[in-house]
């Protein structure tokens, strides 16, 4: 990362600016008031396994009827849109660390409301050589600072392999083709026997957390759950939707 980007990092994690719309902050946190009221937060009409906003409360969304999943229970958050979607674009892109403060902080209330109890926090890995491109691995940024706010150890088992192609425009079953064999589980007495919670920025599909998922349970893991900061909600205008399999997938989300 160059050095206007820790300048930007430092400026604006003072939180004397918003950072939705970068007017002047009086709250105590990086998204001032007004705004804070705007974001799409994931409320009580979700499905009760994967997460996402559903049109109403449901046990299974259409998405997740049917299917079997190796993630035993997802939460995320907000809904991914804007302002949220802005935000989580400049904290992957822009090099703006100092929002996964914010964003562990909304994470922790969904864990401790919904989740209760793991072992362990893991991250999504990532090659060395996207680390070298984009300087830190999101993913871990937000799994770091969820471990230090909850004290919940966090582990570093997982490597990644194989560099995987773009997942813009490929349905569920390429995705899962073209993630085949990208994540090898390398210290594996971390999770044998544990409760592991996968922590990540967006859940789009799932496809990655999923092939994640069932390698930590191949390993021994028991139980795995994924918290991500935002979830791709589908169907949730009931009718609009209706008949579509994979979520909405945007251009920035490229890698998910
Ligand atoms: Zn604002
Ligand atoms: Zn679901």
């Amino acid at each position: 990362m160059g050095l206007l980007e820790d300048l930007k990092s430092i400026f604006y994690s003072r939180k004397l600016t918003c950072s939705v719309c970068r007017r002047e902050n009086f709250s105590d946190r990086t998204v001032c008031d007004e705004c804070f009221a705007t974001l799409p937060f994931n409320g009580e009409s979700i499905c009760g396994h994967c997460g996402r906003a559903t049109p109403y409360p449901a046990e299974y969304c259409d998405y997740c009827k049917n299917k079997e999943s190796f993630i035993d229970l997802a939460r995320s958050v907000y809904d991914y849109e804007q302002p949220i979607k802005g935000l989580i674009h400049r904290f992957k892109y822009d090099g703006e660390k100092y929002l996964a403060e914010e964003f562990a902080l909304e994470m922790n209330k969904i864990f401790t409301k919904s989740m209760g109890f793991v072992d362990c926090v893991a991250f999504v890995p990532s090659t060395d050589k996207k680390l070298k491109e984009r300087g830190y691995n999101q993913s871990r940024v937000l799994a770091e600072e969820f471990s230090k706010l909850t004290e919940i150890p966090l582990i570093d088992a997982v490597q990644k392999i194989k560099e995987t192609e773009s997942q813009v425009g490929l349905s569920v079953k390429e995705r899962k083709e073209n993630l085949k064999g990208c994540f090898k589980v390398v210290e594996k007495a971390e999770v044998k026997g544990k409760t592991v919670l996968i922590v990540d920025d967006v859940m789009t599909t799932g496809s990655t957390l999923e092939t994640l998922a069932e390698k930590l349970k191949k390993a021994g893991a028991i139980k795995v759950l994924a918290l991500t900061v935002a979830s791709v909600s589908f169907n949730k205008n009931k009718g609009e939707e209706q008949g579509e399999k994979t979520p909405k997938t945007e251009k920035m989300n490229e890698n998910l």
